[in-house]
């Protein structure tokens, strides 16, 4: 038996010299499977998450077909398209391919919302063999005659259930009535809703299957443990954890967008290099936040769930899940932020009283019982009592008793998120530093 290179797959030399030069020299279970199937010409449908290298294993045959006997695109043409449910995933999978085809002269734009349309515009002008794009507003510049889908010959839609999670499905199938039928297709999900299923129907020919991690199994190498600790505690506890110097590059996912910016101001407050990011960032931002944390220049990303949506960054030695996601299928995508690409990793969970319904869920759906750790952490000081009361968020359903979520699973008793009467008697969001303070978050 022969060992499997990118060699025996067929990849050809321009594209071999590229990986090598990124050490890539055993390709992982997706890309032996689809490399081949996808130089014949088939259509594929890959039940993968991200991690498993698919960006490869649909990138490199797509750049070896373009480059084959390569003509150069004609005006506001796109040769090829992939579609990304995020302007972050988008970004990423442009910089895999430059650097699959780094040894190729292949033209490549990505186009994404939340910056101005003007440099795409100009990006696409005089055509493009790979186009890589949200599909808001890739539809915008369709529709503005700005590109031309009518001549791409293969298409690609990555992360198909969040297309569907964030409510871009429909532009998907507008985008998929407007490419010519004669074309090679491609969609990988991690799950496989309905809506997925006839997606899937509607778009591929029969499509080769490959499924690499069956639905709902959590990455295999990932660590998993589980502290039950109360919501006052936890960023204690992630302090306390993080004096760990194994946990070098870690991503604090948090439910919500207040939440992350406050616990990087912790984190920040406590010297540890971090930065959030969420929805409420600009795109630049986002970047910056990003580029920071993978060059090392932060030890901690504090994200929210959209905001990490498809983040693709080697090394990450952690993610904490310092609030359970509401949807298990969340806490899947979380933990595979970590152990890409053969590695391996941990996955922390912080779970309060409020909380226990979301594990059940997950637990359910991974069918893997979380290794609960103990913690000794000491009692909260007056102080800190005091300092965690003062930073409830500024808006949302916390008027009135009991409307909200009890956050320490007591019901009654003390309400750490009480209103801060700091000054007298004014409650913290009629002040206007915390405006401030929230506006610049
Ligand atoms: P993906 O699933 O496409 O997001 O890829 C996950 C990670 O694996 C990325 O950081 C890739 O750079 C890396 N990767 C993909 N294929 C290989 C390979 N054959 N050998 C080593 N690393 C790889």
């Amino acid at each position: 038996m022969t060992d499997t290179t990118f060699t025996t797959l067929g990849v050809a030399e321009p594209i071999l010299r590229a990986l090598a030069a990124e050490n890539y020299t055993i390709p992982t279970p997706i890309q032996t499977k689809a490399i081949p199937a996808l130089l014949s010409g088939r259509d594929l449908l890959g039940i993968a998450q991200t991690g498993t290298g698919k960006t490869a294993a649909f990138g490199i045959p797509l750049l070896q077909k373009l480059s084959i006997g390569h003509v150069p695109p004609r005006q506001r043409e796109a040769k090829s398209l992939i579609l990304a449910p995020t302007r972050e995933l988008a970004v990423q999978i442009e910089q895999s391919l430059r650097t699959y085809g780094r040894f190729l002269n292949l033209k490549m734009a990505v186009i994404l919302g939340g910056v101005s349309q003007h440099s795409q515009i100009n990006a696409t002008k005089n055509g493009v063999d790979i186009l890589v794009a949200t599909p808001g507003r890739l539809l915008d510049l369709v529709n503005q005659r700005q590109i031309n889908l009518g001549n791409v010959s293969t298409f690609i839609v990555d992360e198909a259930d969040r297309m569907l999670d964030m409510g871009f499905i429909r532009d998907v199938r507008k985008i998929v009535a407007m490419l010519p039928r004669d074309r090679q297709s491609m969609l990988f999900s991690a799950t496989m809703p309905d809506d997925i299923v006839k997606l899937v129907g509607d778009m591929l020919k029969t499509p080769e299957r490959i499924e690499v991690a069956p639905q709902g199994r959590t990455a295999d190498r990932v660590t998993q443990t589980l502290y039950y600790v109360p919501t006052m505690q936890k960023r204690q506890l992630l302090m306390h954890l993080l004096k760990n110097e194994a946990m070098n590059r870690v991503i604090v996912f948090t439910r919500t967008k207040h939440g992350a910016n406050k616990v990087a101001e912790h984190l920040l407050k406590n010297g540890v290099s971090s930065d959030a990011i969420h929805g409420n960032k600009s795109q630049n931002a986002r970047q910056r936040a990003l580029d920071m944390f993978r060059s090392g220049k932060i030890r901690a990303l504090v994200a929210t769930d959209i905001a990490a949506r498809g983040i693709d960054i080697d090394d990450i030695s952690h993610v904490v899940n310092f609030e359970l996601p509401n949807e298990p299928e969340s806490y899947v995508h979380r933990i595979g932020r970590t152990a890409r690409a053969g590695a391996g990793g941990s996955a922390i969970s912080f779970c309060d009283g409020s909380e226990r319904a979301y594990l059940r869920d997950i637990e359910r759906l991974t069918r893997l019982k979380i290794d609960v750790v103990a913690h000794d952490l000491p009692d909260l000081t007056p102080d800190q009592i005091k300092a965690q009361a003062e930073t409830r968020p500024p808006h949302g359903h916390r008027h009135g008793n009991g409307g909200h979520g009890k956050p320490n699973g007591k019901p009654g008793g003390h309400n750490p998120h009480a209103p801060a009467k700091r000054n007298g008697s004014r409650p913290h969001w009629k002040r206007g530093g915390d405006k401030k303070r929230d506006a610049a978050a």
